[in-house]
């Protein structure tokens, strides 16, 4: 037989215009779901899984029931999401204490636990933390990437990597909670843990007043120190407690195996993942259709961008292109200019020879002329007169206006 008394409360906070958080408590289930996403949609999914839990508790109130109620609230939370495009992307934690009952008949506490929210354990004024957090910060604490104290600012403290509503599976982190008569064990959304050190809270937590009080407490100290997000509580504290014949520890998976159970579940769950994949892959392909098609543009846009002059049988020509060629992009001839590409001075010569770039056509043309020009105001022209048998000779310089 197992026992507990409760107190719970929900604020809040100092800066959030809405509170997003929902609790439950009576007897043998408590429950704290902190809920994300606009529009008040966070709401709708912390008030649906609470709702979904306790259902599904009462309906079957063992661990395996408490499991599939918390898979049913991550259905029925993710379909309503993909029902109202204003809801699009709203999901929670749930964090759920159960008296569950085996198959001896025995109840006992087991914690159900998907995300940030937390659950403690107090006894003689010390705490023990029963939940890791499924945040990224905190699965990089435990792979050794983070300390604990680098956790407590990084700036993914608050990515979630599981939650309520997000993945067509969740995982869900089940243990058997080993009470004695007056522990206590609390839940709580982050509103609550982020604000107080393990050691007020303990201190709080475990103070040996009615849990009323303690609760009151706990979220006054939380607004208090900043009060930047929503506070939730659920205290219980065990007047009696049984320990479960066969103590559990493990992660569920909504997922079944390829090849498991009935053929109508498997059918139905792969078909689900299936559905799941389908709109990632079509976003990932149009995405990939995307850049590789920018690419082409931009290669495109390159290779045709400039123009040059160059010699072409013996005539200077026009070409639009780089003069190597982009890839497959060849340059292409626009026009000969018919000015001969012997008929300029020595250095433009050279320069014909290695192609001259120019930004436009007009350009490249009025360089051509002016080269060409160039070489006519150079060249002299002996004019030879006669007059009355007297041969004289003057040198006159040809006068080419510039193009
Ligand atoms: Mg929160």
């Amino acid at each position: 037989m197992t026992r507990w008394r409760y107190a719970a409360a929900t604020d809040i906070g100092l800066v959030r215009e809405t509170n997003q958080d929902a609790i439950f408590v009576d007897d043998s289930l408590a429950v704290v779901a902190d809920g994300m996403g606009g529009h008040a949609a966070g709401e709708v999914a912390s008030a649906m899984t609470i709702d979904a839990v306790y259902q599904g508790f009462l309906e079957n109130p063992t661990v395996d029931g408490l499991s599939q109620a918390i898979e049913d609230a991550n259905s029925a939370v993710l379909q309503e999401a993909r029902e109202n495009p204003n809801r699009f992307g709203m999901g929670t934690t749930v964090i759920a204490l159960g008296l569950t009952i085996d198959e001896h008949g025995v109840s006992s506490p087991t914690l159900f636990h998907v995300g940030d929210s937390r659950a403690y354990q107090l006894r003689d004024g010390a705490l023990r933390q029963l939940s890791d957090d499924h945040s990224v910060a905190e699965e990089w604490v435990r792979m050794g990437r983070l300390t604990p104290e680098e956790a407590l600012t990084h700036p993914r403290r608050h990515q979630l990597t599981r939650g309520i509503g997000v993945d067509a599976s969740v995982d869900v982190d089940i243990a058997s909670v080993i009470a004695e008569p007056g522990d206590r064990v609390l839940l709580c959304s982050d509103g609550l843990s982020n604000e107080l050190s393990n050691e007020v809270i303990a201190r709080l937590a475990s103070s040996p007043v009615p849990i009323d009080d303690a609760v009151s407490d706990l979220v006054a100290a939380a607004r208090q120190a900043g009060g930047r997000d929503n506070i939730s509580v659920v205290l219980v504290e065990f007047d009696e407690a049984d320990i479960a014949a066969k103590p559990i520890k493990k992660t569920l998976s909504s997922v079944a195996p390829p090849v498991a159970e009935g053929l109508g579940v498997a059918v139905e769950r792969s078909s689900r993942r299936r559905h799941r994949f389908t709109w990632r892959v079509w976003v990932s392909l149009a995405f990939v259709a995307a850049v590789i098609g920018g690419c082409f543009v931009v290669i495109h846009w390159y290779a045709y961008s400039s123009y040059y002059l160059a010699n072409d049988n013996g005539q200077i020509a026009v070409y639009q292109g780089q003069p190597s060629g982009v890839l497959w992009y060849k340059p292409i001839k626009l026009f000969d200019t018919k000015l001969s590409s012997k008929d300029l001075r020595t250095g433009d010569q050279i320069s014909l020879g290695a192609t001259i770039s120019e930004p436009s056509v007009e350009v490249a043309l009025q360089v051509a002329n002016f080269m060409h020009s160039s070489w006519e105001e150079g060249q002299t022209t002996v004019t030879t007169t006669t007059t009355a048998g007297t041969t004289t000779s003057a040198v006159t310089t040809t006068t080419v206006k510039k193009g």
